[in-house]
Parts: structure tokens; C-alpha cells; sequence
């Protein structure tokens, strides 16, 4: 029978930044990220990223250090809550109100 290329059979879909509309613009809380308690910042190596393989979003890249997208982070803290290190800590957006309209 020998090997068939099942990829050509099959479809899948993925999901990705911005499937659930600017979820950004109801965003309550910000995440921000702490480069010095952050994995791949301290060793400049790809490692962990287990913020990017949570957020339901898909808003975080997988770089040094790792970005979040704003316009579609909906805010929902599950990167805060997984990150090992405490990294990424949730801030209540309006301290960020009068830095933003600059
Ligand atoms: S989970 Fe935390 S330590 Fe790991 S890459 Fe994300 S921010 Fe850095
Ligand atoms: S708070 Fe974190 S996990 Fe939630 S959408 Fe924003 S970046 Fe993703």
C-alpha cells in the first residue's frame, strides 16, 4: 500500500489574532510583562512560552522577548495565571488611560 500523504486528504482549520473581533477594546485589565523574571529574556534561548501556548487569543509571540498584541488581548489574565515566574502581572487599564491618548 506504501505511504500516502494524508495531509492532502484531510482539512483543519486554525484559529488566530483577531478571530473574536478588537477584543482589546473591552479590555479591563492589561497584561504586562517583567523582562527580567521572564524565561526566554533571562537566557536569551527559546524556552517556556507557556503564555503563548495558553492565551485563547493567540496574541502572544513566540520571540525574545515575547510581544502581546493589545488590540485583541481581551485581557482575560490566563498568561498571568500560568506563567511560572510571575512575569506578566494584570494592571487595571486606567492607569494606562493618559499614556494611550499621547
Ligand atoms: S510564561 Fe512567563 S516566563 Fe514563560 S515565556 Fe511567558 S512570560 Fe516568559
Ligand atoms: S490576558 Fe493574556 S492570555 Fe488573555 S488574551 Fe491577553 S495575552 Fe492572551
Amino acid at each position: 500500500m506504501g505511504t500516502r500523504n494524508y495531509r492532502r486528504k484531510t482539512s483543519h482549520s486554525e484559529h488566530g489574532a483577531g478571530d473574536g473581533g478588537r477584543t482589546g477594546s473591552w479590555r479591563v485589565e492589561r497584561p504586562v510583562l517583567d523582562p527580567s523574571l521572564c524565561i526566554p529574556c533571562k537566557r536569551n534561548k527559546e524556552a517556556c512560552f507557556i503564555c503563548w501556548l495558553f492565551c485563547p487569543d493567540v496574541v502572544i509571540s513566540r520571540t525574545i522577548p515575547p510581544t502581546i498584541n493589545l488590540e485583541y488581548c481581551k485581557g482575560c489574565g490566563i498568561c498571568a495565571e500560568e506563567c511560572p515566574t510571575k512575569a506578566i502581572t494584570m494592571v487595571d487599564e486606567a492607569k494606562f488611560a493618559e499614556e494611550d491618548k499621547e
